[in-house]
């Protein structure tokens, strides 16, 4: 059974990894990043109070998804273990996250760390922004995601390192090759 935290900033590959990872360990994947684009996309009171933030590239409020996961990991497909994609990304929704595992009596196994540098990361977005065409993969608001990314979600690494449960990936390389050393890592 494996409960995983996927942790790395945005364009680290960290989606496309997830889902190999959840497919070999036949685990949910939860990425609250899908979910809330879902719901923009659905026009629904959630999506509406995201929309604005994620445009510009900021974190959507502790609140909105804290209550995302409160609600998915009661869910009966977690049960057999899950892959958080995305969640947490502030010392705040980490905390609630702690409080949630100890209100559900189930403990994380892993928290992996895709490590990308930012020259890399930007590059790698913008030809996602070709490809994709995703409305948060502009210049500026990617800069705005990084920015965000150190200086509220680096902090998050240091949390789980003291905790013992930090496994930290070098992201460079190919699909493949990452994919390898997370399982190596996972066992
Ligand atoms: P990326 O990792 O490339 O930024 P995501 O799909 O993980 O892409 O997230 C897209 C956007 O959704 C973020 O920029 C943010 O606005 C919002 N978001 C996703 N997860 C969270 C979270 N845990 N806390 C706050 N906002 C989030």
């Amino acid at each position: 059974m494996k409960r995983l935290i996927f942790m790395g900033p945005p364009g680290a590959g960290k989606g496309t990894q997830a889902k190999i990872i959840c497919d070999d360990y036949k685990i949910p994947q939860i990425s609250t990043g899908d979910i809330l684009r879902n719901a923009v996309k659905s026009g629904t009171e959630m999506g509406l109070k995201a929309q604005k933030f994620m445009e510009a590239g900021d974190l959507v409020p502790d609140s909105v998804v804290i209550g995302i996961i409160g609600e998915r990991l009661r869910e009966k497909d977690c049960s057999t273990g899950f892959l958080l994609d995305g969640f947490p990304r502030t010392i705040e929704q980490a905390d609630a996250l702690g409080k949630l595992l100890t209100e559900l009596g189930i403990k994380l196994d892993s928290v992996i760390n895709l490590a990308v540098p930012d020259a890399d990361l930007v590059k790698r977005l913008l030809d996602r922004a070709i490809k994709e065409g995703r409305a948060d993969d502009n210049e500026e608001t990617i800069k705005n995601r990084l920015a965000n990314y150190n200086s509220k979600t680096l902090p998050l690494l240091d949390y789980y390192r003291k905790k013992g449960s930090l496994r930290e990936i070098d992201g460079l390389g190919s699909m493949q090759d990452i994919a390898a050393k997370i399982k190596k890592e996972l066992g």
